[in-house]
């Protein structure tokens, strides 16, 4: 088959959380299993900057779109990577700059705009590329406008094949939503535009747009598809998914153990395995030897890595963690966010400086090492499409402290459901308590040294390949395919 993956951040180019590493590693996959696959993502600055080290070319196709009255110029640069066709859309006022989404905390006012020129990229990629995909596959509420386009290419014949689109939805949380005055730039016909189209509540609804006019829906994980159709995960859009269901399916996402991996990985100081576990306590000291936390392998060490939002349970971590520091515990933390909670994370690490520690800020190389060094992951998401911090803590022996909502509950076996096979230890209620609570559990575990090493043995053998997940993937394609045609 024939598929163009349209996605607004790309592993190793661009990344903001796991949706660059699920479209990378699925048109990898792709490719790998015999499809012809394209990948087509913004050429963001600091990507441009590296264009020649990264061997970007510049095509011979000059983009001219028009967004509402104006017309605006872009280009189209290549790679040939992994057996992929990587289309990066160049333009320099919206897409030359430093961050992908935002700057200093704050989003870029014209997001809808970059969107909508970067979805009219994508169509005219899909449209007049030599090869023709038959698949469009768009990702998140950046590129949700583009079934629409498609649809009414087709319906207007200016696309005289039929293509079929699928939208994955990596966080309905995050929708797009403007005035309804930006649906001007998509230059479509209005009639679009209403309850039953783009618009919601008055305003213009990327998502939704890309939920109605998809030919299929895929979320991250089987549990994600089932809560997001009810109210208390919907985020107002439940409804319209209910009308959908029939074409919803939840998929979950692997794991890219190319680059994820504890034998092979140049962000490792000391490999291991299942087999030989040494390295992983080797990589216990240098990681307690970096942050200068006291060198004590006895103790057991607590990460957690990830956008410091409440999303990802942020806000219960915090009196958790308050109540066992009293205990021997060490806690090492990764990431940025809300200006908040980074606070209250270096107020901890202030009062226990010899038990916190704390980097605030991305690092894909730490992000590494705490997952190899780390006894335990914390991840007490409020709600979680797939989540893949905890595939990775799988793989790489650590166990998993997850609360047991969307992609959290199909990855990880807590002991009360079967103590053969747990990997990791879940917690339902949404509160700090519950959370101190599991932690208690997981140290009772790693002082009971058969346990734990079962346990461990249990999550290094876990398997997410995206082999058998991008196989679902193409099941979902062909689908599309015998319908539309
Ligand atoms: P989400 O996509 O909701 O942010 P996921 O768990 O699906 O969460 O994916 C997060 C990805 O981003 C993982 O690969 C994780 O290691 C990475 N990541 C998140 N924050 C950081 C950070 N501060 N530094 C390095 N990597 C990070």
């Amino acid at each position: 088959m024939r598929i163009l993956l349209a996605t607004s951040e790309l592993y190793p180019y661009s990344k903001t959380g796991g949706l660059a590493d699920m479209v990378a590693a699925l048109g990898k996959t792709l490719a790998r299993q015999g499809h012809k696959v394209g990948v087509v993502t913004p050429l963001y600055g600091p990507i441009l900057q590296k264009a020649g080290e990264l061997g970007l070319e510049r095509m011979d196709w000059n983009l001219t779109l028009m967004l509402d009255w104006r017309t605006v110029q872009g280009s189209v640069w290549y790679l040939n990577k992994d057996g992929q066709d990587i289309y990066f859309i160049g333009q320099q006022e919206l897409f030359n700059r430093p961050g992908i989404y935002q700057e200093n905390g704050h989003d870029y006012f014209d997001n809808p705009e970059r969107f909508i020129f970067f979805s009219k990229a994508v169509e005219n990629l899909a449209m007049y590329l030599p090869w023709q995909p038959e698949m469009v596959h768009v990702h998140d509420w950046q590129t949700s406008l583009v079934p629409l386009l498609l649809t009414h290419s087709m319906e207007s014949g200016k696309l005289k094949r039929a293509v079929g689109t699928c939208l994955t939805i990596h966080n309905l949380a995050y929708q797009g939503v403007y005035a309804s005055s930006v649906f001007a730039m998509a230059n479509l016909p209005w009639g679009y535009f209403g309850p039953s189209g783009s618009e919601f509540y008055g305003n213009f609804n990327f998502l939704k747009t890309g939920i109605v006019f998809s030919d299929k829906l895929t979320t991250v994980s089987p549990q994600y598809a089932k809560e997001i159709q009810g109210q208390e995960y919907g985020a107002n859009l439940n409804g319209v998914l209910n009308q959908r269901q029939n074409d919803l399916v939840g998929i979950l996402n692997g794991a890219d153990y190319d680059v994820w991996n504890t034998e092979k990985n140049p962000a490792l100081k000391y490999s291991y395995s299942l087999k030989n576990m040494s390295g992983k306590a080797k990589n216990k000291q240098a990681l307690q030897e970096k942050l200068g936390l006291p060198q004590n392998p006895q103790i057991p060490l607590f990460g957690n890595i990830g956008r410091m939002a409440e999303q990802k349970g942020i806000d219960i971590l915090i009196p958790a963690l308050e109540d066992m520091l009293a205990g021997d515990i060490q806690f090492v933390c990764l990431g940025s966010g809300s200006a908040k909670y980074e606070e209250q994370v270096n107020q901890l690490r202030a009062q226990y400086p010899d038990k916190v520690a704390v980097y605030i800020g991305y690092n894909n190389e730490l992000a590494h090492q705490i997952t190899a060094a780390a006894d335990f992951f914390l991840m007490p998401s409020r709600y979680e499409p797939c989540g893949l911090n905890q595939m990775y803590s799988l793989r790489y022996g650590t166990l998993p402290i997850v609360r047991a909502t969307g992609g959290l509950v199909d990855s990880v076996i807590d002991p009360s459901e079967s103590v053969q096979e747990a990997d990791g230890f879940k917690f339902t209620n949404y509160n700090s308590n519950h959370l101190a609570r599991t932690i208690l559990k997981a140290m009772a575990v790693y002082y009971s040294p058969e346990k734990f090493k079962l346990m461990r043995s249990n999550a290094m053998k876990a398997d997410f390949s995206w082999d058998v997940t991008a196989k679902k993937y193409t099941a979902v394609y062909e689908s599309i395919f015998r319908k539309v045609t």
